[in-house]
């Protein structure tokens, strides 16, 4: 069930783009389909979404098969694990979890030549919480060094899943940051140009704030919790 019309939220994101002095079409709205049937992606396709967010590799692999004849665009959000970027280098256009050199390194030798490089994220832990995953502000800079090398992927950017603040204007600093983050970044490394931030909480904030990937769930496709 979509808990608003698909076709309300795209408009109001070219609201929000324009409130905030960006370009038409700067944000890219991402599906976060997970637990989501490929009926509703299907659905969610059919009135204008195309980019595809999957936390999870075995539901989502189970998903694409169903969608083979929808042109989309699959992006990963999940943590990953070892034992899983095989799949994600073979059935994913971009992965937004990058937050250790040994899977961007796995990632790079796995993606084959023939599906093109692979866009990669670096993903950071802003809270600097230890339980997070991420990587840190310090090990960051570092971290795009040695994935910029990678020769089977692109580093396009930062995404991030900031601890929910109530209020607007901390939560836009939190964003400012990051954003500052990719500025400084790509002086260094010009493929940087991607921010991939806002869940239905808080995406108006992130695009104010130089969003260019939005990843809602709630907002697409109603509350995962009484499923
Ligand atoms: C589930 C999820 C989202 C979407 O969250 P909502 O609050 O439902 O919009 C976005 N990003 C990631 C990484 C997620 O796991």
């Amino acid at each position: 069930m979509m808990l608003i019309s698909i076709t309300d939220l795209l408009h109001d994101i070219r609201t929000v783009e324009q409130r905030y002095h960006r370009l038409p079409h700067a944000v890219t709205l991402i599906a976060a389909s997970k637990q989501q049937s490929a009926a509703a992606i299907r659905a969610a396709a059919t009135a204008g979404i195309r980019d595809i967010g999957e936390n999870y590799v075995q539901e989502a692999l189970a998903k694409q098969q169903q969608l083979a004849d929808v042109p989309l665009v699959w992006h990963f959000i999940g943590a990953i694990q070892s034992n899983k970027t095989k799949a994600i280098a073979t059935h994913f256009d971009w992965v937004h979890t990058i937050d250790r050199i040994a899977i961007a390194r796995r990632l790079n030798e796995q993606r084959s030549p023939s599906c093109g490089k692979l866009n990669v994220l670096l993903q950071i832990n802003s809270s600097g919480e230890v339980s997070k995953s991420g990587v840190s502000w310090q090990a960051l800079f570092e971290l795009a060094q040695q994935v910029s090398e990678l020769p089977q992927l692109v580093l396009r950017g930062l995404m991030v899943i900031p601890t929910p603040v109530s209020d607007f204007a901390q939560q836009r600093a939190h964003f400012a940051h990051v954003r500052q983050a990719l500025l400084a970044l790509h002086e260094r490394f010009p493929t940087m140009d991607q921010l991939s931030m806002g869940m239905s909480a808080d995406w108006q904030v992130a695009i104010a704030e130089g969003a260019t990937f939005i990843r809602l769930g709630t907002a697409i496709f109603g509350s995962r919790d009484h499923r």
